[in-house]
């Protein structure tokens, strides 16, 4: 890795970008002389390398720069205004946001990673970006981990899977987000990743004929009808075929995603021309289409899902969407920003706030709790849990926990839904209070106004911390 290297990346960036951020790595490489790496590489290779990261996820020009500028706060000795003054006050805020809570005194070492982990996540309050580089440099950290010792690979490993996976679920990398599942389990699972990376070879071996006739047929039959496109294979990742093999068991050929065909198109409504192309050629398989382009998820994902029978009846997903909505996918926020242009960080916090359903959720337990475990113990419950994904009557998606109740849902929707609730339908159906929801179910919740509302009885229904909250703060029926 050399500055050119990062420098090829630069090109839709202005001149006086550039010159900053060649600034940025002058200045690192200086202050980082004589540093090394335990790999034995000079020490700017890594801030380099998580630069190098940023530009791929065409990250704005302060957050490059701060990539370069990361470590030198904390390896270097120099201070803050030193970057300020060099630099720019928000190049500075960067580099000092993502600078550990090393220095500072807790008697224990759980007590430390409490508080280090809390500072992570709360950080996005004050500017997403600090998360974003903090995602870079943990994946270069991660893709060099062979040079630690064992003890460190698994714990970093760890962390990583518990604390940056879903971080950059959060803000939509995607990309980044398989690369650090993958790493991880190397370094948690080694045989069970060697095995499932053994497997997900040999699939792709045997499977690539069949998609790349599809990919072919697909593409010529959009052209045919004027829709201009590109199609990309994708096998999942070891992580994602390793949770459904050894956690959920299932058989490989009843996988509906294992395969994707990620299609690419000009305009929103060329998705839905093409999904109706892709239905009158492959057979759509039941219950397998989502519309995340009306619904996105809460990390804005937009695509349409259809999984479809191809040739040898092998499952095949197709994601479809533009060009626009696949970089969001592929990088999340820093590129969505991108699209957007002007004050970074104050448009991304303002847009954090308005769309992004966790950053409420976040705010809410950071005031909430002031021990650092229970603050922790509540985003892994709350955020960082495995979703469940149902739909309100009007087709909205809703995004919670797995494991909530109708209850649960009542609350997200409204306080004021929540408070007055006498019952739930689910597809149809009549539920009791205490029904756990499950994917792509359909709620309607009931409600009057002034009926006897049991608050002990909603209290136990709940399983969010959430709604629990809500629940005892009702006045009303105390
Ligand atoms: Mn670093």
């Amino acid at each position: 890795m050399e500055y050119e290297d990062l420098e090829k990346l630069l090109t839709d960036y202005s001149e006086e970008d550039k010159e900053l951020i060649k600034e940025a790595y002058k200045c690192a490489r200086t202050l980082h002389a004589g540093q090394y790496r335990q790999s034995g590489e000079e020490y700017i290779i890594h801030p380099l390398n998580v630069a190098y990261i940023l530009a791929g996820l065409h990250a704005d020009r302060d957050t490059i720069c701060a990539g370069l500028l990361h470590d030198t706060l904390e390896d270097t000795g120099i201070p803050k205004e030193y970057i300020s003054e060099h630099f720019n006050e928000e190049v500075a805020n960067l580099v000092d946001g993502v600078t550990k809570l090393a220095k500072m005194n807790f008697s224990t070492k759980e007590e430390l990673n409490n508080a280090n982990t809390r500072k992570i996540i709360t950080s996005i309050k004050d500017d997403v970006r600090i998360i974003i580089i903090k995602l870079a440099d943990r994946l270069h950290n991660m893709r060099t981990l062979q040079y630690k010792t064992p003890y460190k690979q698994r714990e970093n490993a760890l962390e990583t899977m518990n604390l940056f996976v879903p971080l950059a679920y959060y803000i939509g990398a995607y990309r980044i987000k398989s690369e650090l599942e993958d790493l991880s389990l190397q370094y948690l699972k080694p045989s069970e990743y060697c095995d499932t990376l053994a497997i997900q070879r040999e699939l792709e071996r045997e499977k690539n004929p069949i998609l790349e006739e599809m990919q072919d047929n697909i593409h010529n039959k959009l052209l045919e009808y004027d829709l201009n496109n590109d199609i990309k294979i994708r096998t999942k990742n070891i992580y994602g075929i390793y949770k459904y093999l050894y956690e959920q068991h299932q058989k490989l050929n009843n996988i509906h995603d294992l395969f994707s065909l990620k299609i690419m198109v000009s305009e929103s409504l060329d998705c839905y021309k093409a999904l109706g192309l892709i239905h009158s050629m492959y057979h759509p398989v039941p219950k397998r289409f989502k519309d995340y382009i009306c619904n996105p998820k809460t990390n804005l994902y937009q695509s349409l899902h259809t999984t479809v029978f191809g040739p040898e009846n092998l499952l095949v997903q197709t994601q479809i969407r533009t060009y626009e909505m696949d970089q969001i996918a592929s990088f999340g926020l820093p590129s969505y920003f991108k699209i957007k242009n002007g004050n970074t960080r104050i448009i991304m916090q303002e847009e954090l706030k308005e769309k992004f359903q966790f950053y409420k959720s976040l705010v809410d337990i950071d005031n909430k709790f002031s021990n650092n475990e229970e603050f922790i113990r509540e985003v892994e419950k709350e955020l960082f849990s495995e979703k469940v994904y149902v739909y309100t009557p009007k087709g909205e998606i809703i995004e919670l926990p797995k494991g909530a109740t109708v209850v649960d849902f009542a609350y997200r929707i409204h306080t004021e839904v929540g408070h007055s609730m006498i019952g739930a339908i689910v597809n149809d159906e009549p539920v009791k209070n205490d029904y756990v929801l499950e994917n792509n179910d359909r709620v309607r919740i009931l409600t009057s106004e002034n009926a006897y509302i049991d608050r002990q009885e909603l209290f136990k229904n709940a399983n969010t911390n959430y709604a629990r909250r809500r629940i005892r703060n009702m006045e009303k029926y105390v």
